[in-house]
């Protein structure tokens, strides 16, 4: 079995209400992006409790495939940045074909 080590990590996210963001950063271990053709974080949820954990995040996989960083529905950038446009929650490197 291959285990992947080499995720981009979510360097910065200010979704304060997002269950798995603590100081700016992101603490799941790996999140989604991508909903539908829009490049919103998949994981976000919203919740009072907040993770304990410090881990800073990786992205495990984006659905956005017409970004110049997606590579067979995964991300190739060193890291990515999310917050929020309009009322979505995106990500904030996503860079269109
Ligand atoms: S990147 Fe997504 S899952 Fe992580 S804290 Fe931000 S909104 Fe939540
Ligand atoms: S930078 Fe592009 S490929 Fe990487 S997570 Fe964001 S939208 Fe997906």
């Amino acid at each position: 079995m291959i285990i992947a080590t080499d995720m981009p990590e979510v360097a910065k996210c200010v979704i304060s209400q997002c269950a798995y963001n603590a100081d700016d950063g992101c603490h799941a271990r790996a999140i989604t992006i991508g909903e539908g053709t829009d490049p919103d974080c998949d994981t976000f949820f919203d919740n009072s409790r907040h993770t304990r954990s410090s881990r800073t995040a990786g992205v495990g996989a984006c659905k956005i495939g017409d970004c110049t960083h997606n590579r067979d529905f995964e991300c190739t950038a060193d890291s990515i940045q999310v917050g929020s446009r309009g009322d979505a929650v995106n990500c904030l490197t996503y860079t269109r074909h």
